[in-house]
């Protein structure tokens, strides 16, 4: 395993808080990091050594950025498949690859790939027209819940039906994009697992962590989880048999439910650094930022070990204005993204609060 040296550089799809998070982390351990993002005057770029804005279907510029960097990384699931295969063909080691970015992109083929593998899913059926979502319920029943196949996230993109009498409203809602319906799961609580897979193939996973969700976006997480060992162990594996499914390399975070009888059932995957991992930064000897780094890097994993117990409590559109009374809050340690402008339902930063473990 050749491990990059310091004074490498890291190259990092997309220009978000994570890209932002993941630049400093590097940064710690020596690289430099060329961001490529199409938005102009992202949080990422501003702490970044050097930025590519431009489209992702700019072969031109991916060219030169495969050039520019040793390696190809990625903050956000929904970089087009072909970029990440340009790249690749160019020459720059991707990693995760693009199969294992695409497998995350699509809500179905996600699933499927869970339960062939073993891993538990709510019971699902894609809803490609008003007659497939009427077949889709037949077989389903209601509540459940229809969400778009590619580009959901933070609750967008999704319809509640309580009963079949919701169908119109809910197809109507997707505005005929391709879709799946999901069976509702009665769960206890949600959780991740923030997992790592080195390019040796070695996995390393932090403690399982609780999520509470609001309007479709995560809300707060606590770390640990509320849950026996032995549920929490069930849902390690199935994060490991997944990122080992994929010859996965880095970060991956998978969501789950937990049921009230202590079944885990995988809700999705993203294929990078994560919203419920942010508290590893304050309350781990190795942040999942710097860890999803060592990984893509060919270094060896970091320990996971967990020194406090914590909370994390995103800030989001106005909340952040109140930056003033969380930085005098010595309880409260306050992270910030840089964003420009804080639009309703936009993530603008979060607090992390640690207890001593176990009080
Ligand atoms: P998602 O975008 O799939 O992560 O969904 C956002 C949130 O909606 C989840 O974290 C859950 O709180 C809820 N949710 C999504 N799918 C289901 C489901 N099949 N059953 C129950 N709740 C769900």
């Amino acid at each position: 395993m050749t491990m990059l040296a310091p004074g490498a550089v890291i190259g990092i799809l997309g220009g978000g808080q994570l890209g932002r998070m993941l630049a400093t982390a590097a940064a710690k351990l020596g690289f430099d990091v060329h961001i490529y993002t199409d938005e102009a005057d992202s949080p990422a770029v501003r702490v970044a050594t050097a930025a590519t804005v431009s489209a992702y279907d700019d072969a031109a510029a991916l060219a030169a950025f495969a050039r520019a960097v040793d390696v190809v990384t990625t903050e956000f699931e929904n970089i087009p498949r072909a970029a990440l295969e340009r790249l690749a063909a160019e020459g720059a080691p991707v990693r995760p690859t693009a199969a294992a970015v695409a497998t995350a992109q699509d809500r179905c083929n996600e699933k499927t790939f869970f339960q062939a593998h073993g891993v538990a899913t709510a019971p699902f059926a894609p809803v490609d027209s008003r007659a497939d979502l009427d077949a889709a319920l037949a077989q389903i029943g209601a509540p459940a819940i229809l969400k778009t196949r590619r580009l959901g996230y933070d609750g967008k993109g999704q319809a509640r039906l309580a009963t079949p009498a919701d169908a119109d409203a809910a197809f109507a809602a997707l505005h005929g994009a391709p879709a799946i319906l999901e069976g509702h799961v009665q769960f206890a609580c949600e959780v991740s697992v923030i997992l790592a897979r080195g390019v040796d193939g070695a996995t390393s996973a932090f403690d399982v962590c609780e999520n509470a969700h609001g309007g479709g976006i995560l809300h707060r997480t606590v770390a640990p989880a509320r849950i026996a060992p032995e549920v929490a162990r069930a849902a390690v594996e199935a994060a490991a048999t997944i990122a080992g499914a994929l010859e996965y390399v880095g970060v991956l975070t998978v969501e789950f439910f937990v049921t009230p009888e202590g079944r885990v059932i995988a809700n999705e995957m993203a294929p990078r650094v994560h919203n419920s991992g942010h508290w590893t930064v304050e309350a781990c000897l190795t942040s999942q930022f710097e860890q999803h780094i060592r990984a893509v890097a060919g270094w060896p994993l970091g320990p996971t070990v967990r020194l406090a117990d914590a909370e994390m409590v995103n800030l989001i559109g106005a909340e952040a204005q109140d930056w003033a009374q969380w930085a005098a809050d010595p309880s409260a340690r306050l992270t910030l993204y840089g964003k420009r402008e804080a639009r309703q339902g936009r993530k603008m930063g979060h607090v992390t609060r640690l207890r001593p473990k176990d009080a």
